[in-house]
C-alpha cells in the first residue's frame, strides 16, 4: 500500500491543474501567529480596530495599532520552507495557481507567481478616495497617520478590513480555479472564515481530491479533506515537493 505522501504525489503529477489555498498556519513557521487560538492575534488585540467603519471613523488611533501589527512585526517575517516549496512547484509546473487568505506577502517574497489575493495585502496601502495605491515601502510610517498625496485622505492597508467586500479580480480568479482544479491543497487554514472556505469546497464540488496539510483537524478535515498529510507545512511542502521530483 502507498504512503499518503506518496499518494499525493501521485495525484498532483497526474493532475493537469493544481492550485493551493493558504491559511494563516502556513505563515507560523515565519514567525507570524493566527488570529484565532491560544496564541492567537485577536487573544492581544481588539479585532474591532480592523473594522472598517471603525477605522474611517478612528483612522489615527486604528493606524497606532495597524503598525504595531501588521508592519512593525508582520514586516519582520520571511518565507520559511514551505513558502519556497510552493513557489518551486508551480516553477516546475506542479502548481499552477495559489488563493491565499494570507496578507503577509510571503508567497510573493518566496517566487510564486500566480497568486489571487483573496483577502489583499499589506505591502500596498491605497487611498480610499482617489484609490492611489502605494507600495508601504515608498510610505514614511514614522508619522501617522499616513496621507495621499494627492488628497491628504488617511491611506488603508490595501487588505480586506471586517465589513469589506472580497476584491472582485480575486474572487473571480479563485473561484475560475476552484472550478478547473482537478487537486487543490488546502494548507494551514481552520475552514472558518467565509467566503474563503467557499473556494476549496467549490473545487471540492467540481470533483477536485482536496489534500489537507495541517498539523490539527479543521473543518475541512471533517468535510471535504480526501487526505490529510498531518503536520507542520514547513515540513511536509519540503517532502511532497522532494517525492515530485523523484518520481
Ligand atoms: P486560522 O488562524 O483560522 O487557522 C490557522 C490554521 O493553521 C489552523 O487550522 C492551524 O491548525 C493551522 N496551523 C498552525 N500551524 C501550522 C503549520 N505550521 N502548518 C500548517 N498549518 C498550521 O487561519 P485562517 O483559516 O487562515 O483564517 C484567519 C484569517 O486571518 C485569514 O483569512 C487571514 O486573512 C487572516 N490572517 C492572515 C495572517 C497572515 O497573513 N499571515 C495571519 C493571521 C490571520
Amino acid at each position: 500500500m502507498k504512503d499518503n505522501l506518496s499518494l499525493a504525489a501521485e495525484k498532483i503529477s497526474n493532475s493537469s491543474f493544481t492550485l493551493a489555498f493558504t491559511g494563516a498556519g502556513i505563515s507560523v513557521e515565519s514567525g507570524i501567529p493566527p488570529f484565532r487560538g491560544e496564541t492567537g492575534l485577536w487573544n492581544k488585540y481588539d479585532p474591532d480596530i480592523l473594522e472598517i467603519n471603525y477605522f474611517y471613523n478612528h483612522g489615527e488611533e486604528s493606524w497606532g495599532v495597524i503598525r504595531d501589527i501588521f508592519y512593525d512585526f508582520f514586516g519582520l517575517a520571511s518565507p520559511n520552507p514551505g513558502h519556497y516549496a510552493l513557489a518551486k512547484m508551480e516553477e516546475l509546473g506542479y502548481l499552477h495557481a495559489i488563493v491565499t487568505q494570507n496578507i503577509d506577502n510571503l508567497h510573493q517574497m518566496a517566487g510564486s507567481k500566480n497568486i489571487a489575493e483573496f483577502h489583499g495585502n499589506s505591502s500596498r496601502l491605497i487611498c480610499p478616495e482617489c484609490h492611489t495605491v502605494y507600495p508601504v515601502t515608498a510610505v514614511d510610517l514614522s508619522i501617522l497617520p499616513p496621507r495621499c498625496h494627492n488628497d491628504q485622505q488617511i491611506l488603508k492597508p490595501d487588505f480586506v478590513f471586517f465589513g469589506e467586500g472580497i476584491p472582485a479580480e480575486a474572487w473571480d480568479r479563485s473561484f475560475d480555479y476552484a472550478d478547473r482544479c482537478q487537486v487543490c491543497l488546502v494548507i494551514g487554514s481552520t475552514g472558518e472564515v467565509v467566503p474563503a472556505s467557499y473556494v476549496p469546497q467549490k473545487a471540492s464540488q467540481k470533483g477536485a481530491f482536496i489534500i489537507e496539510i495541517n498539523p490539527e483537524e479543521s473543518q475541512f478535515t471533517r468535510s471535504i479533506t480526501n487526505l490529510h498529510l498531518r503536520g507542520k507545512a514547513g515540513e511536509i511542502l519540503p517532502k511532497l515537493l522532494e517525492k515530485l521530483v523523484e518520481n
